[in-house]
């Protein structure tokens, strides 16, 4: 069978949950036996997300193969348990790059580069590429923001161009917000329809429309919506806010969005197997279900908005559910943490400390490290959270006063953590961090390799810094012994101290890979620790 490809845009406002319905629909295909996958398509120019703030844009995600991609690609490994790739995360900064490069390679022939064809061409043979690699039965394409907008033209126009070549080979979602009017007491469509006007103006008929609500629509306005915007009445589809995202998909399945695309895109549902959502509904009553609290403090430096440690987040609410828990977690703005205050802490079962780049509220973590340390508090330390790590245990044990990271004082006599030689020499922000998934061999008889179970785990880098190699003797004959290395580059990728009921830190980012049936289980470990507590 050829490779379906489902479109899903969204109008009236932003943040409705694209990349949430996207990954469910995804899920459910795929729970009835198809391998898909999920694309996203950015319409901002920025060739990719790993330089736009946290606070602006949530969390940067990062690819087995070292992409810095939007947060939206978490959702869909999370939800599909499939591994995403570079291409995957295509952004109209991407697409302009390439068509230049193209141009200034003169593979244009002379010819006058313009966005219809050269942009929509180079856009299309993005969204194809997955298809053809023949390992996908459907390709979902979310294309963010909001139809209308001057910014996503483009992407409109490719699907237009793609749906008039592909008939029946694809289908088109269109995500729209019904708002209720407190004081007139009544859900309005109008919205809906003036979004689908915007829709029908760049050439494209929606297949199917998702409706996001606070309150349940009655068939009749179903009804209404279906007329006004040509499409069938059982293809208008409502989205209830739900208590979780990960109930979206049971959500969806009974309103019957995967049996639609089916239909539309040439399938008979009844003669493919049925979802088998079992695990997923496993894991959703224990998430909900669960009726104590684990409590957790994340601290951070960008704690203010909720998306900036999105992953994070979600690997420590699967770890929760799979303990039986609910997960209780209050971010800590590490600015504020200091000597008279850092006692709050001990109200918490655990802490983790956040990744982060720059020296601010640095002093901040490394008191709450030295409090978690030495009161024997569960403590996970990420990447930056590591490295902080180390620096605390070389000042207070190892009595270096002014141990640091050559990021926040360059001329530290005791760089505990330094750049290596080659990155010394790069400049380009852009383009000298380790990035994506590296091996990392487990020492024997270590805490972390009786809790990933194995010798050799592969995890996923987001940094420049690494821990100097020089002290690393004095650490270990201290007790905080560097139990996960680089086979190739002899680059520490895990530190853990003996003595302490859990204090782990990891140079990499295992809260990349935790998804719904498979939580991680450094975070699975932590919060089990949390617990006893
Ligand atoms: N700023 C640190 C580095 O570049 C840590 C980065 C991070 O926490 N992701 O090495």
């Amino acid at each position: 069978m050829e490779t379906r490809y489902i479109f899903v845009t969204g109008g009236v406002s932003s943040s409705l949950g694209k990349g949430i319905i996207a990954a469910s629909l995804g899920k459910l295909l795929q729970s009835r036996g198809f391998r898909v996958t999920i694309q996203k398509l950015d319409p901002y120019i920025n060739v990719d997300p790993g330089t736009l703030n946290p606070y602006e844009h949530g969390e940067c995600y990062v690819t087995v193969d070292g992409h810095e991609a939007d947060l939206d690609l978490g959702h869909y490994e999370r939800f599909l348990d499939v591994e995403t790739h570079k291409v995957n995360s295509i952004t109209t900064g991407r697409i302009y790059q390439s068509v230049i490069e193209k141009e200034r390679r003169g593979d244009y022939l002379g010819k006058t580069v313009q966005i219809i064809p050269h942009i929509t061409d180079e856009i299309k043979h993005h969204i194809l590429s997955l298809g053809q690699t023949g390992n996908f039965d459907f390709v979902i394409i979310e294309i963010g923001g909001t139809v209308g907008d001057m910014e996503s033209l483009p992407f409109i126009e490719s699907v237009r161009q793609l749906r008039w070549e592909m008939g029946r080979n694809c289908c088109c979602i269109h995500l729209t917000y019904v708002p209720y009017l407190a004081a007139a007491k009544e859900l309005k469509t109008k919205p809906t329809q003036h979004s689908v006007k915007d829709l029908l103006q760049e050439g494209v008929q929606p297949d199917i429309i998702v409706l996001r609500t606070e309150r349940e629509i009655p068939l009749e306005m179903r009804r209404k919506v279906a007329l006004f915007c040509n499409v069938e009445e059982d293809a208008v589809i409502q989205s209830l806010d739900a208590p979780t995202i990960y109930r979206v998909p049971l959500n969806m399945l009974a309103e019957g969005l995967d049996a639609v695309v089916l239909r539309k895109t040439g399938y008979d549902p009844a003669s493919v197997s049925k979802p088998d959502m079992d695990s997923w509904a496993n894991f959703l009553n224990q998430l909900e279900g669960a009726e104590e609290y684990v409590k957790i403090a994340l601290v951070g430096k960008y704690v203010q908005l909720q998306d900036a440690y999105k992953s994070i987040r979600e690997a420590l609410s699967h770890a929760a559910a799979y303990n039986n828990r609910k997960l209780q977690l209050v971010s800590i703005l590490s600015d504020d943490i200091h000597e008279k205050n850092v006692d709050q802490l001990s109200a918490y079962q655990g802490i983790v400390i956040a990744p982060g780049f720059g020296s601010r509220g640095v002093e901040g973590k490394l008191l709450a490290i030295r409090f978690a340390r030495e009161n024997k508090i569960p403590c996970f330390g990420i990447c930056m959270g590591m490295q902080c790590m180390a620096i605390e245990f070389a000042r207070n044990v190892l009595g270096y006063s002014d141990a640091n990271s050559t990021e926040f004082d360059e001329h530290t006599e005791h760089n505990i953590i330094d750049l290596m030689e080659d990155q010394k020499r790069t400049i380009n922000k852009g383009g000298s961090m380790r990035l994506g998934a590296y091996p990392c061999r487990l020492l024997p008889n270590s805490r972390v390799q009786a809790i990933y179970r194995c010798d050799e785990i592969k995890e996923r880098h987001r940094h420049r810094y690494e821990l100097n190699h020089a002290y690393q003797t004095e650490l270990e004959r201290n007790g905080l012994h560097c139990s996960g290395v680089n086979p190739d580059s002899g680059l520490t990728e895990i530190i853990e101290l003996e003595g302490h009921p859990w204090f782990i830190g990891t140079q990499f980012h295992p809260e990349y890979s935790s998804t719904v049936l498979h939580p991680h289980p450094l975070f699975l470990d932590f919060i089990r620790k949390a617990i006893e507590r």
